[in-house]
């Protein structure tokens, strides 16, 4: 250990966002010491965890809620994750080729993917549009049930290692960047507490005793802005935390990830069906939302950390009453709220299900407990919106806060770039980006 607990860099967060930055600095820069902090026993074990997500590397291909030119920006990360895994190996055995498509559901629906496959296929060229006829073949469990009237379609493919476990690549980062660099010091059960500026150091006290470092880069989840705002960072955001669940099918039902058209408005994927990565043989559909009053899922809650998290003021209040004005938003939020409430959730969500599967019945499927995690939700309290995806608290003092909702595990190592641009600058040190983008930026 480099002497008296003083490092480099701290990274306080071992979910795939602060492993994937391990990672970048041992391999990627000439930095010689980082310490990296997580407060549970082992690395990844909430919201990067297969059980915390839907475990799909998100392209940008079948997310009908972006744009092509977010699409083309989310694929350049998500590719950034196949090529790395390519470099290791790890092809079926932490990311999966499974079929993936977005499905339009009745005649405006169908017209919606016609338009969106012709904007898509030049930059994305391996997709397909699948008619009723063809689905019929590649996914008999949509048609089977369904009202002979009711048209659909898809674009898709299954040239894409489009599944993948992030927990299981998170404690991979921390293999390889110690492969990389011995003077790495990766601590479990050790929760960072405060961190102060002292100088031009930081303060990262652990369990009572300080750490010390130049840099420092909160990848802590919802916990994030938590620590940016005692520091008095970050004022002008707040941080709504949003749960989501999934319900397991009982009987066999998809092959494919099958992601439904999105409500523009809402930062969160509809309903979407995944054969999943971690039980053999069993699809989860899902995720609801849920607006929860607590920092982690199914953890102790400090309610008070909600507070200082929420930051209430007039401003979100505000957003919350523009949020709620809206009618589509509302019955989404009361519909998430019911898919929660036992007793009825199961033949509510059931419905749900069925615009996928439509032989689905409510005796089927079940809740799936302790499966999903919570979406950090950023409001910006100046333009009073919520934010769309993640944000980043840069200080240009050398300390970066990170909040990374959906598809924050596909842009693991995007952030990691960015935030490993950031570190060089400002330590002055040396950021192999040839080398990066050759290894995990270029098409393989
Ligand atoms: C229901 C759901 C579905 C999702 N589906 C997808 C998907 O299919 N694809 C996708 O790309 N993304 C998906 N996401 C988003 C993705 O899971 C997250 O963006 C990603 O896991 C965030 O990783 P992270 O490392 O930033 O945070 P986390 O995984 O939350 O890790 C943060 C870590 O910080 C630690 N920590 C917190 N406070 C402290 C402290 N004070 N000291 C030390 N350690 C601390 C925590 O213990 C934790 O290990 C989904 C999220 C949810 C909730």
């Amino acid at each position: 250990m480099p002497n008296n607990h003083y490092y480099n860099v701290i990274i306080v967060g071992g979910g795939i966002s602060g492993t994937a930055l391990l990672y970048t600095l041992a391999k990627y820069t000439n930095i010689k010491t980082v310490a990296l902090f997580e407060k549970y026993n082992d690395i990844a074990t909430l919201n990067s965890n297969a059980k915390g997500n839907s475990q799909t590397l998100h392209c940008g291909d079948i997310e009908t809620n972006y744009t092509l030119e977010k699409a083309i920006k989310t694929n350049k990360t998500a590719t950034m994750v196949e090529n790395y895994g390519k470099l290791y190996g790890y092809e079926n055995k932490y990311m999966f080729k499974i079929p993936k498509m977005a499905l339009g559901v009745g005649d405006k629906e169908v017209q919606f993917i016609k338009d969106r496959y012709k904007e898509f296929k030049d930059a994305f060229p391996y997709m397909e549009y699948w008619d009723k006829a063809k689905l019929a073949e590649i996914e008999p469990a949509l048609l089977k049930g369904r009202d002979a009237n009711e048209d659909i379609a898809a674009m898709g493919t299954d040239k894409r290692w489009s599944a993948v476990d992030f927990g299981e690549i998170a404690k991979s980062f921390v293999r390889n960047a110690k492969k990389e660099n011995s003077d790495i010091d990766v601590y479990l059960s050790k929760e960072v507490e405060k961190i102060k500026k002292i100088g031009n150091k930081f303060e990262v006290i652990v369990e009572g005793k300080p750490y010390y470092s130049d840099y420092v880069v909160v990848n802590a989840g919802a916990h994030s802005l938590l620590l940016a705002h005692q520091m008095g960072h970050g004022q002008n955001f707040s941080c709504l935390p949003v749960g989501g669940s999934f319900y397991y099918s009982k009987i066999d039902s998809l092959k494919s990830k099958v992601y439904t058209i999105q409500n523009p408005k809402l930062p969160f994927a509809a309903i979407h069906g995944d054969p999943d990565i971690i039980h053999d043989n069993t699809v989860r559909f899902g995720p609801t939302a849920i607006v929860l009053p607590k920092l982690e899922r199914y953890h102790h809650a400090h309610f008070l950390d909600f507070i200082e998290t929420l930051a209430p003021s007039k401003e979100v209040f505000e957003v919350f009453y523009d949020l709620m004005y809206d009618d589509d938003i509302r019955e989404y939020a009361i519909k998430n709220f019911l898919y929660e409430v036992p007793g009825i959730r199961t033949k509510l969500f059931a419905k749900e299900v069925q615009k996928i599967v439509p032989f689905i019945t409510e005796d089927d499927i079940e809740f799936a407990d302790g499966i999903g995690g919570l979406r950090p939700q950023v409001i910006d309290k100046v333009s009073k919106k919520l934010f769309l995806g993640e944000a980043k608290i840069e200080t240009g003092e050398g300390i970066v806060f990170n909040m990374t909702p959906s598809p924050g595990a596909t842009s693991c190592l995007g952030n990691a770039y960015k935030d490993a641009e950031l570190i060089c600058d400002f330590l002055g040190a040396k950021f192999k980006k040839k080398k990066f983008n050759k290894e995990l930026v270029n098409e393989k």
